[in-house]
This record gives structure tokens, sequence and C-alpha cells, in this order.
């Protein structure tokens, strides 16, 4: 029975209950999820089998008083948490208390390397890190075997769509989605929902959409749009992490695109902020000229071609050139063309403050594995050919490319085109926020990567984008308690239908995937457990 339930968690399939008990959660949930205490004896388990003493399965099963626990805390959301004119970070549920919890396992990643290591974690925050023999006393132990203990994934690239585009995702989905991924902390972009994050007014909506409903914590970019350079300040002041810019169409209409012109202008307000300008760098003039040879909408090669590396590259340019001319630093989002590698790594060994992303399907994919009426797999930039996949490999591993980011943006099936399959018709977007760290494993193993790399790419570099290193991306005294626990052995297989996000439109259907995310804590506390979301949401707003 016991080798049956693991097989079966080793595909990733959740417990049909475990929605019931998304919504219990408590401190004594920590005793029954077997964290046990001092002087009952440690558990050993380890998912692979390892060690385990005992069913983990028949303890959760056992898992009782929900409605109790449910009953206690109230409606999920808390309305009005951010009325007034106070805009402190709030604490937005009554969450368990967390104090004195030690993790030990086998594989701890930090910087230094992969090594057995105990974490102790006090009121959400790590509080050391230390060999498992010379851990310190604890009132809650954990030992999770040979899974691996990293940093939680931090996804600095999230389209959440709420409030206005709920139908598409929302706050409550995308952050199940993000647990389950091992997603501690996201980002979200400043379109898709209505209103745009492009005022404070805009920003405060989105904050009070959150509050109480994310399960991870979450930060905002801000926008910038022609006409709101007066509002950059105020979204600064109220701490947006930073500011997004389309240089060409965004597909939203209240999101529109800046000019060279207003590019500038912006820059020079955003370095005098102190602040960072996110860029989607496509420029329209070789889009316009790519678009004069038309196409069969139905083939993946028209949509390749509608959008040629060379749009990728001018926007390279430009944005290097106003970089040096206003001293704004700027994050290209979402590469996809890695002939922009070189321009970026030559500014940058020439001073310029400029970093890259890239996304996991830039990395999984590509353009000659696509089939024809494929537009799940429609995004913009597009997915280029396997050449490329490999050189943004390439660049990765070398540190040319800095980090990788979701762009999890999602959209309702009928506005993906399914039936039709019109690669031009279609919305672009890729929704893979649950899957990026098995995505990014998967083709990571494959090509000699390591788990330090991956906590690079994943979790330390994005943090730092966001200026959020000083609490989030890595494992280290001082540092939020945020952790992806998972074990990179085991496979699973892409069912979009059991994918938390809100619509199950997936490129990634039927793929088996390496990396088997087990728990997810957010500042200490369990958010995620095999299937299970057993805390309420206990996101935080993290701000400037
Ligand atoms: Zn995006």
């Amino acid at each position: 029975m016991l080798a049956l339930l693991l097989v079966r968690r080793a595909d990733h399939e959740a417990d049909a209950a475990g929605d019931e008990r998304a919504k219990a959660g408590s401190g004594e949930h920590l005793e029954r999820n077997r964290i046990v205490r001092s002087g009952e004896g440690d558990t050993q388990r380890g998912y692979g089998g390892e060690g385990a003493l005992g069913d983990p399965w028949r303890e959760v099963a056992s898992f009782g008083g929900r409605h109790d626990i449910e009953g206690r805390f109230g409606p999920k959301r808390f309305p009005g948490v951010f009325s007034g004119d106070a805009p402190t970070p709030y604490v937005s549920s009554p969450a368990m208390p967390t104090a004195d919890l030690v993790i030990t396992s086998s594989r701890v990643v930090t910087e230094d390397g992969v090594a057995p290591a105990a974490l102790a974690i006090t009121d959400g925050t790590i509080t050391a890190l230390e060999a498992p023999g010379r851990a310190p006393d604890a009132r809650h132990r954990l030992d999770v075997g040979n899974s691996v203990v990293m940093a939680g994934v931090v996804d600095t690239h999230v389209h959440v769509n709420e409030p206005g585009r709920t139908e598409w995702e929302g706050f409550q989905t995308a952050t199940r989605a993000a647990a389950a991924g091992g997603v501690t902390t996201i980002v979200d972009m400043p379109l898709n929902s209505v209103p745009v994050t492009t005022t404070a007014r805009g920003l405060r909506a989105k904050a009070d959409a959150a509050g109480g409903t994310a399960l991870v914590d979450f930060g905002f970019w801000g926008g910038a749009i022609p006409g709101n350079l007066r509002d950059l300040q105020p979204l600064a002041e109220a701490g947006v992490l930073g500011f997004k810019a389309f240089l060409v169409p965004s597909g939203i209409d209240e999101f529109p695109a800046v000019s060279v012109a207003d590019l500038e202008q912006v820059m020079d307000r955003l370095a005098a902020l102190d602040t960072v300008l996110l860029a989607h760098a496509e420029l329209p003039g070789p889009i316009a000229r790519a678009a004069r040879n038309g196409g069969d909408p139905r083939r993946y090669a028209t949509w390749l071609a509608a959008r040629p590396p060379e749009a990728e590259l001018e926007a390279i340019h430009l944005l290097l050139r106003l970089a040096g001319k206003t001293g704004c630093a700027v994050h290209v989002v979402h590469l996809s063309a890695a002939r922009g590698l070189e321009p970026l790594a030559a500014a940058r060994a020439a001073g310029t403050a400029v970093t890259v992303e890239t996304c996991p399907h830039y990395l999984c994919f590509a353009a000659e594995d696509i089939p024809d009426g494929a537009t799940a797999f429609k995004c913009a930039p597009p997915i280029r050919e396997r050449d490329n996949r490999e050189q943004l490999w390439s660049g990765l591993r070398s540190g040319d490319l800095d980090f990788v980011a979701s762009d999890h943006s999602p959209a309702p099936p009928v506005l993906k085109c399914l039936d039709s399959g019109d690669f031009v018709a279609a919305w672009g977007g890729v929704a893979s926020l649950e899957l990026a760290l098995a995505a990014v494993w998967t083709g990571g193993r494959a090509r000699g990567a390591t788990l330090v790399e991956v906590a690079r790419w994943l979790a330390a570099a994005p943090a730092r984008r966001a200026g959020l290193e000083g609490r989030k991306g890595r494992l280290a005294p001082g540092l939020d308690a945020d952790l992806a626990i998972w074990d990179p052995e085991a496979t699973f297989t892409v069912d979009p239908t059991r994918l938390h996000q809100r619509h199950p439109v997936t490129p990634y259907a039927g793929m088996t995937l390496w990396g088997v995310v087990r728990e997810t804590f957010v500042r200490g506390v369990r958010v995620y457990e095999n299937g299970r979301f057993p805390s309420p949401p206990v996101g935080r707003w993290l701000r400037r």
C-alpha cells in the first residue's frame, strides 16, 4: 500500500480531498502533519521511501477538525486591508505560530553548495543553518530525509489579472499554483488587470485583491505608459519594486506602448527615483516589415516569422543607448532571441546596469517541434529554433543570462483559439507558474546543471533584481524561511486538469518533467504539502 501511494505521489496526483483540507490551518496542523514535538522523537521520512517510518499518508488521512478551523478563520478575504491612509504592510491572517522549527535534510542548497544541514526557523525567519548534529533545540522538528531543501522560487514575472480580469487568473488560483510549484514569492506585472497598475490607485486595487487571498508573498511592478510620468513617483513611494514598459503594443488597450521619446523621459525619471525599468524588448519596425509576408495563420512558422529576432535586437540596442544616456537601470524581460545576449553582456562589461531574464518555455521547447495549430505555445516574443534554445542555455550557464522567470500569462481557453488553431488571432501567453522549477530543472539536469545553479536562476538572482535580496531568495540566517522541498530525481507527467492555475491550458501537457515539489513553506508556514494547501492565505505584500 505504501509503495502504491508513493507511486501516486510521484505522479503528482493530488488527493481528491486536498482542496477541502486547503481551508484548514493552525499550529495544530503542524503537529498533525508529522512535525513532531521534541521528546516524541524525530520523524524520518524521505519521500523516495528511504528511511520512511510508518505511512505518512495514513497520518495525513487522519487529519480532522477542519470545520472547526475553518470557522475560526472566518471569511477567507479580509476586506479593506488597504483602506485609510496608512499603507503599512499587513499580516493577512492570524497565521499559526512557527517559532522553533528545525528542518533537516541531507541536501540543503545554499550558494556554497549542497550539503546535509539543519535549518532553524523562528518567527518565520531563518535563525541558523548548521550541520545536522549541531542543530539548536527546537519545539518542532521535521526531517525530510533526502529531499532537497532549497530557497523558495521567486518568480518576478507573473500576470495575475485580478482585479478586473479575474476570470483569466486570480490571486487565489495563481498563488495556489505558485505554492504547488515551490514558488514562495511572486511579483505581479502591471497589466491585464483592471485597472492597470499605472497609478497609486491601481496599486491599491491590486493590493486589496491580493490581501487575505494570496497564499505566497507578493510584490508589484508599476507600469510606465504614455502620460503617466507624474504617477511614477507616487507608485514608487507606495512600494512598487520597479516599472514595466512596452515598446510594442501589449495586447491590452489600457496599457499602451511608449514611444522612444516617452521612454527616454521615463528612464530619466526612474533614474532619479533610483529604480529599475523592465522592458518588453521588441520594437515595432521589424514586426511591421515581417507582417508583409503574411502566411497561413495555423502554421507555427507564420507566427515565428511575424516576430523576428531583429525586433528584440533593435529594442535591446535602443534600451542600452538610453541606459547609457539616462543612467537608468534596465531589465530585459523574457528574452527569446539569444543573439541579444552579446550586446547585453558587452554593455554590462562596460558598466551599464542591465540584467536579463528568459522563460522556461524558451528553454524547454523548440520551434521545429511545435505542431501547426498548437496555439498553447503562442507567446511574444515567440519560442525560437533549437539552436537558439541551446544558446540561451549557454548564456544561463555562463551568467550572461541572469535568471529565469515564468511570464505566467494565462487567458481563458477561448482566447487561446484552441479550436481554430489560429496563431495570429490567439492570445499570446504561456501559463507555467506551477511548472517553472520542474521545467528548468528538467532542461538543466539534461545539460549538467547543478541544484546550486537552479537556486540561483530561480530564487537568488530574481530576488536581487526585485530588491528583495535582504529577505528572499537564499537560505541564510536573517532571511525569510521560504522553502521549496522537492525531489529532483522524481518525475511526473503534466496533466493540465491537475494544475492549480485557473485554466487547464499549457504547452507542457503530457510532458514528463523531473522534479516533484513536496512541500512549500512561506516564512515558516507550510502552505503546500503533496497536493494540499494546509494553511490560510498568509501571503504578505513586499514593498520596496
Ligand atoms: Zn509578461
